[in-house]
This record gives structure tokens, sequence and C-alpha cells, in this order.
């Protein structure tokens, strides 16, 4: 079955479908907010201090921006952009995270 490529990649999908459903409803029943980011959004590739962009291989941890000198884990500077990202993003119902009053639409 994983050797059929298509099919596990929809096995997969199929997993964070479930995972981003669960997210959706445990976060409505907690009265929390869920915020997705877009999935095209270049959070490792991005320095987290001065917004240079650069390819960034899998096998390279460190973030070394040529632009302002940060040198950075990989991951930290990936979670940093994700933090700051939240006012760009798009919210579980749809609505612009920075447009949210904080209450819910009826
Ligand atoms: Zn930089």
């Amino acid at each position: 079955m994983l050797a059929n490529h298509k099919l596990a990649k929809s096995i997969a999908d199929q997993g964070f479908y479930e995972f981003r459903r669960q997210l959706e409803y445990k976060t409505r029943w907690y009265g929390s907010k869920l915020v997705v980011v877009d999935r095209f959004f270049p959070s490792s590739k991005t320095c987290s201090y001065c917004g240079h962009v650069q390819d960034m291989p899998l096998n390279n941890r460190t973030y070394d921006c040529p632009d302002c000198g940060i040198s950075i884990d990989r991951d930290l500077n990936a979670s940093i952009n994700l933090r700051n990202a939240v006012g760009l993003t798009v919210n579980a119902c749809g609505r612009s995270a920075a447009d949210s009053s904080g209450r819910s639409r009826k």
C-alpha cells in the first residue's frame, strides 16, 4: 500500500484532514481560536529578523541570513515567523485574524 505513492498521499491527506477537523472542533468546544497559516507560507525560508527569503534544504538546520547576519536554529526561526504571521492569516471560519474582534459570528 505504501509503495503506491498516490494512495499513500491520499491516506496521509485524510490523516491531516481529521487532525484539522479535531482541532477546529476542540477549539470551538473550549472557546479558543484556531489560526491557520497558508500552506505555502515560507516560515522556514524567511529570516525572522529582517524578512530576507532564501532556499533552505531540509538538511540545513541553521538559518544563516546573508542580509542581516543572524544565525538561528531553523525550527526556532520558523516558529517566530509563524507567531508573527498571526495577523496575516485567516482563521478556521474564513475571516482574517486581524479583523477579529474576539466575538464569534452567530
Ligand atoms: Zn536577516
